[in-house]
C-alpha cells in the first residue's frame, strides 16, 4: 500500500496538516492500493510564501541557467519514465502503450522542448527607441485532472518554470503517483528551493484556497468547464490571469466523398483512447443522409474491435474507466439514451463486459439517430459513447458541429483535401483534425467558447506566463 503524506514545500517534503484522506483506487479491479492524505490550508500558504520568496532569483537567472535546470529534469524524468507509465495505468487505467508513449513519453518531452525553447527566446524588442520586455508573471498556481494526468502537468509547469515563473502545483487527488514522481525529479535536478511546490487536496476547498490567494499571480487550470467557472470566479476577486483548458464534445463531419473505413476508424482513435475520458474526444460522427446507414455499418464493425481488458495486457485497446463514481455517471448517459424512442444502440450498451466485473469497465458504445438536443449529444460523458448524426448538406454538417457550448477540437474526412480544409476553417474550435492530421505538440492547443482561455503547447504555451514591460525612454 502506497502511503503519500507529504507536500513538497520550499525543497522539503513535510508531512501534509489536512484532515482529509483520499483512497487511491486500481480501476482494473477496484482495489484500494493507497492513501493519499491532503495538505492543510496552511500548507498551502506555505507554498505560496515559498514560491514568492524564491521568485525574484529565479527569475533573474540567465535563460542559459534556467534552461540547464530543466533539461537536468528531463533526464531525471527519462530515467524514470517506465516507472511513470506504471503508475499511470495502475492508477487510471489507460493502456500501457498509451501510458509510455503519450502519458509519459509525451509529457517528459515537454521540458526538454522548453529548455530548448528558452535558450534561444528574445525576452526584449524594440518599437522604435522603446524596448519591450518579457518578464515572467509570477507565482503561479498550477491546477490538474487525472485523465492525461502528467502531460497536463508538464504543459503548464515546463513552460511557466522556463519563463521565470515559480510555481505552486495542485494534481488531481485521483492519480496522485505520477506528480510525486515529478516532484522527486525535480528535487534530484536540484532547483533552487522554493521554485516547485506541491500540495494535495480536493478542488473545493485546497484548490480554491490554492487559486484564490492573493500571493498567486496566475491560475492556470486544466479540467471540467464547471470548475473552470468557478475558478474564473474565485480567481477574479483578484484580477489574475487564468488560463484555462475545460471541456469539449467535438465533432467529426464526414463528407460524401470520405473513405469511411479510414475515417470511422480514425475518428473511433479519438472517441475510444483512454476509454474515451480524453478532452479532444470527437463523440459526434456527422455524416451525409445518403450514407447513414453505411456509416452505421462501418461503425458497428469498427467498435467492436474495442475489446476492453486489462490495460497491462500490451494488445488491449481500452481499460477501464477512473472510478465508480465515473462508471455510474457513463451508465445513465447510455441507458438515458437507450430509453429514447428515436435513437438505435448500434453496439455496446448499458452494464459491464462479460468476465469483467470487477473493474469499472464499459463497453465502446455506438448511437445512431441521435437529435443533437440529447444529452448524449450536448454533454461531455468522458467515457467511449460515440453518438451518430446524418445531415443533408456541408453547411448542415458544419452548423450541427457548431452547435455546442464547446470548440475544443473537431475533425473533417474528404478525399479532396483542399475541400476539408475549407469545412475545417468553418469550425469554431481551436483544434480541427483534417484527414486525421497527426497531433503537432509545437503547436497551440486550447480552446473556443467554454472549451477555455488561452493556450498551451510550444511557443504560444510560453508566452502565457509572461508579462509586458514597456520602457517609455
Ligand atoms: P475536475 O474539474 O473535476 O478537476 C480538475 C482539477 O481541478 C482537480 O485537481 C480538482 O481537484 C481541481 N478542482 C476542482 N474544483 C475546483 C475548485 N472549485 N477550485 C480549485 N480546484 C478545483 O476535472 P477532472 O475530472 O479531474 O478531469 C476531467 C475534465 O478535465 C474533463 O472535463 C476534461 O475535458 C477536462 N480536460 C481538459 C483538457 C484540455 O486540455 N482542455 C485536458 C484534460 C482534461
Amino acid at each position: 500500500m502506497t502511503l503519500l503524506r507529504h507536500s513538497y514545500i520550499e525543497g522539503r517534503w513535510i508531512e501534509s496538516g489536512g484532515e482529509r484522506r483520499f483512497d487511491i483506487t486500481n480501476p482494473t479491479n477496484a482495489e484500494v492500493i493507497g492513501t493519499l492524505v491532503s495538505s492543510s490550508l496552511s500548507d498551502v500558504d506555505r507554498a505560496v510564501a515559498a514560491a514568492q520568496r524564491a521568485f525574484l532569483g529565479w527569475a533573474s537567472l540567465t535563460p542559459d541557467e534556467r534552461a540547464n535546470y530543466l533539461q537536468r529534469v528531463f533526464d531525471a524524468l527519462t530515467e524514470q519514465s517506465e516507472a511513470i507509465a506504471q503508475s499511470i495505468t495502475t492508477e487510471v487505467g489507460s493502456t500501457i502503450s498509451l501510458s509510455r508513449g503519450v502519458q509519459a513519453g509525451a509529457a517528459i518531452s515537454k521540458f526538454d522542448y522548453y529548455a530548448d525553447y528558452l535558450r534561444h527566446f528574445e525576452f526584449e524588442e524594440h518599437f522604435g527607441d522603446t524596448p519591450v520586455l518579457r518578464e515572467p508573471i509570477g507565482v503561479v498556481a498550477c491546477v490538474t485532472p487525472w485523465n492525461f494526468p502528467l502531460l497536463q502537468i508538464a504543459a503548464k509547469v515546463a513552460p511557466a518554470l522556463a519563463a521565470g515563473c515559480c510555481v505552486v502545483l495542485k494534481p488531481s487527488e485521483i492519480a496522485p503517483t505520477n506528480a510525486l514522481l515529478l516532484a522527486q525529479c525535480i528535487e534530484s535536478a536540484d532547483l533552487p528551493e522554493g521554485v516547485f511546490n506541491m500540495v494535495w487536496g480536493e478542488g473545493p476547498d485546497i484548490g480554491e484556497h490554492l487559486v484564490g490567494h492573493p500571493g498567486v499571480d496566475m491560475v492556470s487550470f486544466t479540467g471540467s468547464t464547471a470548475a473552470g467557472r468557478r475558478i474564473a470566479a474565485v480567481a477574479g476577486q483578484t484580477i489574475k490571469r487564468t488560463a484555462m483548458e475545460l471541456g469539449g464534445k467535438s465533432a467529426a463531419i464526414l463528407l460524401d466523398d470520405a473513405d469511411f473505413n479510414v475515417a470511422i476508424e480514425g475518428v473511433l482513435d479519438t472517441c475510444f483512447v483512454n476509454s474515451g475520458q480524453s478532452c479532444t474526444a470527437h463523440s459526434r460522427l456527422i455524416v451525409p443522409k445518403a450514407r447513414e446507414q453505411e456509416a452505421i455499418h462501418v461503425a458497428r464493425k469498427l467498435a467492436e474491435q474495442w475489446t476492453p481488458g486489462d490495460p497491462f495486457d500490451p494488445t488491449t485497446r481500452m481499460g477501464p474507466l477512473i472510478s465508480h463514481d465515473h462508471w455510474s455517471r457513463v451508465q445513465r448517459f447510455i441507458a438515458a439514451a437507450e430509453a429514447l424512442p428515436h435513437t438505435q444502440l448500434v453496439t455496446g450498451g448499458a452494464g459491464k463486459p462479460e468476465g469483467l466485473d470487477a473493474g469499472y469497465f464499459v463497453h465502446p458504445t455506438v448511437f445512431a439517430g441521435v437529435h443533437p438536443d440529447d444529452a448524449i449529444a450536448r454533454d461531455e460523458i468522458f467515457g467511449p459513447v460515440l453518438s451518430i448524426f446524418s445531415v443533408d448538406d456541408e453547411a448542415s454538417a458544419v452548423k450541427l458541429a457548431n452547435d455546442s457550448i464547446y470548440g475544443l477540437s473537431g475533425g473533417v474526412w474528404s478525399a479532396d483535401q483542399d475541400r476539408a480544409l475549407r469545412v475545417a476553417r468553418q469550425m469554431r474550435t481551436g483544434t480541427v483534425e483534417v484527414n486525421g492530421g497527426t497531433f503537432n505538440g509545437a503547436a497551440p492547443f486550447g480552446g473556443y467558447k467554454q472549451s477555455g482561455l488561452g493556450r498551451e503547447m510550444g511557443p504560444h504555451g510560453f508566452a502565457e506566463f509572461l508579462e509586458l514591460k514597456t520602457l517609455q525612454v
